[in-house]
């Protein structure tokens, strides 16, 4: 059995190692580990082996485990699908929201997001594979959202993300990421502020990093396998 905090570490090393292969530093990549469906335990093992950054999909479960782990200080990422009607508990709760595709829920956000806080800094999440089952907004439509989102006062544009449809190689995995890092590079051209391009998973994080990511999404690798949705 290898354990959490060498599973963690050997994450670490695949993003050095990548990073440095695309002549990067490998401290401008962010490891998100994802934590969904594994219990506070678990982040707490993994916060001591230095871990700050945690990503949620699932609303309720995410919102308990932030109440638990509240004295450990660490920043908390919403990943999940965002419905309108949830958006409160999200604004409440979560240091960063990645999976912003509609200007309602964004305005939402921001209206609800407690003036005690800092800014809630929010990725657009984009349909970049085309796939009619996934979420986000069509790369045709992201600039237009970018533009509104980035005019909420308590809403901080950070940047955008990505899943795109899985592949076992290399240079079809690329593809996508591409795309969402020329987009990212067109909305900049065009004024905006973007320092974050969220991109990457368990099996493909070496092919985002090649394109330009600057956050990996991390679960399977850190965790294991998950059993549950
Ligand atoms: C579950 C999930 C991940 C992590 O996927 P792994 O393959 O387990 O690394 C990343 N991003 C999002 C949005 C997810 O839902």
């Amino acid at each position: 059995m290898t354990t959490l905090p060498a599973k963690l570490q050997a994450v670490l090393a695949r993003i050095a190692c990548a990073a440095r292969r695309w002549g990067r530093d490998p401290a401008d990549v962010l490891l998100l580990a994802v934590s969904k469906t594994w219990p506070a335990e678990c982040l707490r093992e993994a916060a001591a082996a230095g871990q700050r950054a945690f990503g949620e999909s699932y609303l309720q479960e995410g919102i308990d485990k932030v109440a638990e782990l509240r004295a450990m200080g660490l920043e908390w990422h919403f990943i999940g699908t965002l419905q309108a009607n949830k958006t409160r508990p999200v604004a409440e709760t979560f240091d960063w929201v990645h999976s912003l595709d509609r200007l309602r829920v964004a305005e939402r956000l921001s209206a609800q997001r407690p003036l005690s806080l800092p800014s809630l800094s929010v990725c657009l999440q984009v349909n970049v594979s085309g796939e009619a089952s996934k979420g986000g907004v069509s790369p045709a439509e992201a600039p237009a959202l970018a533009h509104a989102v980035a005019r909420l006062p308590k809403l901080r544009l950070r940047g955008l993300m990505a899943i795109p449809a899985p592949s076992d190689d290399f240079v079809e995995q690329r593809r996508p990421f591409r795309r969402l890092r020329e987009l990212s590079e067109q909305l900049r051209a065009d004024g905006l502020v973007l320092d974050t391009l969220s991109m990457g998973m368990s099996q493909d994080l070496e092919a985002a990093i090649a394109e330009g990511s600057t956050l990996v999404r991390v679960g399977t690798a850190i965790f294991g396998e998950r059993h549950t949705a």
